[in-house]
């Protein structure tokens, strides 16, 4: 059997604020058949899914630690967990350190803020004001501290993700979050589009203990038939923190969101994971004839701790296999799936800073 390589170029060059980014497809070796003419295309969402979906965790409590962390290790799901930072430690009956750089070191999950002391800051009507409810100080002592001592604390690099205590802000709020933050998550009861309104207004739905799993997997059901993506807000479990439901609830939840995930229907990743994905993707062009070239091009910087974009391209008939390295000869995931009867090529390119150039070689037989 005949085999055939192509090569994908990713990269950027900076240009006084305009900075492109070009993926080529280049073939190496015989051009094989391809199917038709459609050009290459970086996919809506990770590996071709229909659909995103993130799971958030807040307040760092510890049924997250002992219960839903290893509902979600079995399963093989990562989730997001907003930790107030002050509270960590602190309240170490609650959460501590060693037990979220664990979580981080063993599993995955992402690790994010959800402000250092989650203050209520109530108005004279007795109204919970939230962050809006401080000045520029204790706002900004709320946004920094927290980041900086998560940071500290587990090693991470900057670029956190960020969620509203009770999800209240206002454009001061917003405006400060946005000068430390890689977006930030609220309260919507509604799925998300493809690319968000406002990167610091992100909605989700609020898992309540008068919810069933059946009513949580409605999100999950409007993100697939919209091609959008569903965030969950998720507290504890089984009598503990805001409005818990059974542990047994959200085992039947994550089954059935495995479930989409395992039949490449929907891509379950953390919150900042999908935000990273978007912003790359909204900045990526392409243009190019298939599996003979391809070219995608971005006027925008990438953002901090870059993910993997899957480009997709019509495959030679004949390829049943496919393998893909970077230029170091790593492994970069790829795979061949069948689009009306057609292989198509699905490539996880890894995007490098401005000014670089990311080659990955393909070929298939
Ligand atoms: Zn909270």
């Amino acid at each position: 059997m005949r085999t055939l390589s192509l090569a994908l170029l990713v990269g950027s060059v900076s240009a006084f604020g305009l900075v492109p980014t070009r993926l080529l497809a280049v073939p190496r070796s015989g051009l094989g058949t391809s199917p038709t003419a459609v050009p290459a295309e970086v996919e809506r969402w990770r590996g071709g899914a229909i659909a995103a979906q993130s799971l958030t965790f807040d307040d760092s409590y510890r049924s997250q630690i002992t219960t839903l962390i290893p509902m979600l290790d079995a399963r093989g799901l990562r989730g997001t967990f907003f930790l107030v930072s002050e509270w960590v430690d602190l309240m170490v009956w609650r959460s501590s350190w060693d037990d979220w750089g664990t979580v981080l070191r063993e599993s995955g999950h992402e690790m994010a803020s959800h402000s250092a002391r989650h203050q209520e800051n109530y108005d004279l009507a007795g109204a919970i004001q939230g962050l809006t409810g401080l000045n520029a100080v204790d706002l900004a002592y709320e946004l920094e501290h927290s980041k900086a001592q998560i940071r500290t604390q587990l090693g991470l690099p900057d670029g956190l993700v960020f969620a509203y205590p009770y999800s209240i802000f206002n454009p001061t709020v917003r405006a400060a979050t946005a000068n430390h933050y890689l977006a930030a998550r609220a309260v919507s009861g509604a799925t998300v589009s493809a690319t968000p309104a406002d990167f610091y207004a992100i909605g989700s739905y609020a898992w309540e203990q008068t919810h069933t799993w059946q009513d949580m997997i409605v999100a999950t059901n409007t993100a697939i038939a919209r091609g959008e993506w569903a965030v969950d807000m998720i507290h504890g479990c089984d009598g503990e923190g805001w409005s818990p439901p059974a542990s047994t609830d959200y085992a039947l939840y994550f089954d059935h969101i495995k479930a989409q995930s395992d039949l490449g229907v929907l891509w379950v990743a953390p919150f900042g994971e999908v935000v990273r994905y978007i912003k790359e993707r909204d900045a990526a062009t392409v243009d190019g004839q298939g599996v003979h070239t391809a070219a995608v091009t971005s006027t925008q910087p990438l953002p901090p701790t870059p993910v993997r974009l899957t480009i997709s391209f019509p495959a030679p008939a004949a390829w049943t296999t496919i393998q893909a390295t970077d230029e170091g000869g790593q492994p970069v995931p790829a795979r061949i799936v069948q689009r009306n009867g057609l292989p198509y090529a699905l490539v996880d390119v890894l995007p490098e800073a401005p000014g670089e150039v990311a080659e990955v070689t393909v070929s298939g037989s």
